[in-house]
């Protein structure tokens, strides 16, 4: 599973708890309400690699995974024996239907293109109910509009579902509830991780959960009931004295208020470790809380390592526990799963 180019002896690895996603997974079936429970494993399974995420859930019992284009879907589709794999963005200009593949058809061309690209065959559709980004907007949808198609599952998609008490959140169920009534789709599907949180009225009869199984904490319902994916583990390069009244780093945005000892470790904002933990980010050294101190730098980061037993070429966890991670640094918890970049080593434990 080592990404092109990445040498497997390298000084940054990412340990996958694929036991952790397949747990989480699970949570998000047994809050769907009896809907059949999919898995949103766009943008390379949120950045884990979709390969072993896909190979996990599908062993877990899930069998429909949604990704954004035809193409990547078609690289998912080998290893989803007995599974359909969804497109996301539909069939765009040019674009060619592959077998067993649904695209979710987003606007009337779209459906107009799979009509004549392949007609009869299976397809979902997507309706917009207030977000206006993709599917046919709720004003203009007619049922008529479906005429003919060999409809699966009729989709639409919440604009603020981890925002608890946003009233969108209901004006977009109802909204949807009557377009399912009129259309009577053999499936409809409302809800990601956030919106299964919000309960049985948005579980229709199929979800849709991404973020919540890589261990994101998408709504305050879930807190505590999900388990960490994610941990990021990097080699210590140097460790150094640094003398009382120094500085260390980019700008000098730490300085040594007594004599310290610092690790320099092999991880930076390249690899997703954004700017946003200088000063601010944790590291686990031997059982300990360590600070990050000082800016971060592309490849490298800075750490007040106390009286910890650390030496060159050990290793250290960074605290990445995402709820966590995201309110520190100000990231989403979505930017730090997909930015995690292809440096590391990805080793699925
Ligand atoms: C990405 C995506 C999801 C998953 O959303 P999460 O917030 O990650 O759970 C569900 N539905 C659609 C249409 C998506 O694009």
């Amino acid at each position: 599973m080592t990404p092109a180019g990445a040498n497997g002896d390298g000084p940054l690895r990412l340990d996958i708890d694929l036991q952790a996603l397949t747990a989480n997974w699970t949570w998000f079936r047994d809050h769907s309400h009896g809907a059949v429970t999919g898995a949103a494993v766009k943008a390379n399974g949120y950045g884990l690699g979709a390969d072993a995420v896909v190979t996990a859930l599908a062993g877990a019992g899930c069998r429909e995974f949604f990704v954004t284009t035809i193409e990547e879907a078609a690289r998912l589709l080998p290893l989803a024996d007995g599974c359909t794999v969804y497109a996301l963005h539909g069939l765009r200009p040019g674009e060619k239907p592959i077998t067993g593949i649904v695209p979710v058809l987003n606007s009337q061309e779209q459906i107009a293109r799979w009509r004549e690209a392949a007609p009869g065959r299976k397809c979902d559709v997507m309706v917009d109910t207030g977000m206006n980004r993709l599917g046919i907007g709720w004003r203009e949808f007619e049922t008529g509009m479906l005429d003919g198609l060999n409809l699966g599952t009729l989709h639409s998609h919440l604009a603020s579902a981890d925002e608890p008490d946003n009233p969108l959140n209901d004006i977009q169920q109802r909204r949807f509830q009557e377009i399912v009534a009129s259309v009577r789709p053999p499936r409809a599907a409302l809800a990601g991780s956030a919106g299964i949180c919000r309960g049985p009225d948005f579980a229709f009869g199929m979800t849709r959960p991404g973020l919540g199984i890589y261990g994101g904490v998408p709504h305050p319902m879930a807190a505590g009931c999900l388990q960490q994916v994610v941990r990021p583990q990097a080699e210590v390069l140097i460790v150094r004295h640094v003398a009382v009244g120094d500085i260390v780093g980019y700008n000098g945005m730490w300085r040594a208020e007594v004599g310290t000892r610092v690790a320099v470790l092999n991880i930076g904002y390249a690899d997703g470790y954004r700017r946003g933990f200088s000063n601010e980010g944790q590291v686990l050294v031997g059982g300990e809380r360590r600070p990050v101190i000082g800016r971060i730098s592309m490849d490298l980061t800075t750490v007040d390592i106390g009286n910890a037993p650390v030496d060159e070429g050990d290793w250290v966890e960074v605290e990445y526990d995402l709820p966590a991670a995201s309110a520190v640094s100000g990231q989403s918890q979505y930017e730090l799963l997909t930015g995690l970049g292809h440096r590391y080593q990805r080793r699925y434990i």
